[in-house]
């Protein structure tokens, strides 16, 4: 008797089953076989809603996830967030005062990639509010000042360009003016290649700046996220009185595929991790998202010493 009941039922399911006088009344009966909704007029789930780790796929609430600073709950994978995110959890009570903010990028050489870079740039501050790849902010981080300089990857892959170079210089002038300590949180491919030679001065502006801070004696603090690629870890994402790494980072100079193709041989595993890197020496620790204020804010009190 079972078993007659799960066929009527997959057979409803499918349109088919007896027809005639001898069908069953039936609570439900499909017309037409097959989905038929074309690709075009398919309802898209709202983005945002839900989020999966692309590391263990765990599938969580956006809201769950950020509750827990965008840590995957199962397999801890650091997901990429931008400067609102770390500015939202870092300070205390969220309250920071924004510096600098009106610099804004120009197209000083006329660039044309794909599309003219200008207009890159309108496209960019017409879809978000950012006005480039990097903010700076002050405020308090535990009770301990700091100055915090964040590259958002959703700005032309947080690449560095002029308005970052000046950016990064003038908050080390702010550093030096009120006595803090400066933490850089990077996440860029490299240099702006739009602004092609002006991007690569910054490298030297930037690692100069730093001398300065250093002379004044007041701590840089480099945190490096994934990804740090090209000029960021070429100049001063390298340069910290500390680096260091939130947990499997992707961090290098060349990425692993041209690598791979230069030296014509396999990588290691876990190549270019931060895991990788401190275990050769490139960084001082790794440190958890979750730990991350805490450990700033005792880094700033052993530095004052
Ligand atoms: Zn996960």
């Amino acid at each position: 008797m079972k078993k007659e009941r799960e066929e009527d039922f997959e057979a409803n399911l499918t349109g088919e089953g007896p027809q005639g006088d001898d069908a069953k009344p039936r609570w439900f009966k499909r017309i037409r076989k097959g989905i038929l909704t074309s690709t075009a007029d398919k309802k898209e789930t709202p983005e945002g809603l839900w989020n999966k780790c692309p590391e263990c796929n765990y599938i969580c609430t956006t809201t769950e996830l950020a509750e827990n600073l965008y840590v995957c709950p199962k397999c801890n994978h650091h997901h990429r967030i931008g400067s609102a995110d770390y500015y939202d959890f870092l300070f205390d009570n969220n309250e920071y005062i924004e510096l600098f903010d009106q610099i804004k990028s120009k197209d000083a050489l006329g660039f044309t990639d794909l599309k003219p870079y200008q207009k890159r740039l309108d496209e960019i501050h017409a879809k978000t509010d950012l006005k480039d790849s990097m903010r700076v902010a002050t405020g308090k981080v535990d009770g301990e000042g700091f100055v915090i300089a964040c590259m958002d990857f959703e700005f032309i892959g947080g690449s560095l360009g002029s308005v970052m170079g000046e950016k990064f210089s003038r908050a080390v002038d702010y550093c030096i003016e009120h006595k803090l300590p400066y933490l850089v949180i990077s996440k860029s491919g490299g240099a702006r290649m739009m602004e092609s030679a002006f991007s690569l001065m910054q490298l030297a502006k930037t690692s100069g700046k730093l001398s300065q801070l250093s002379d004044a004696g007041l701590p840089y603090i480099s945190l490096l996220t994934d990804p740090t690629f090209g000029g960021i870890s070429a100049s001063f994402g390298m340069l910290g009185d500390l680096n260091i790494a939130e947990p499997g980072a992707l961090i290098g100079f060349a990425g692993p595929r041209v690598i791979k193709e230069t030296i014509k041989r396999d990588l290691p595993e876990g190549f270019q991790r931060s895991e990788f890197l401190l275990e050769h020496g490139f960084l001082d620790f790794i440190v958890e998202r979750k730990q991350l204020k805490q450990k700033l804010a005792q880094l700033a009190m052993h530095f004052r010493k």
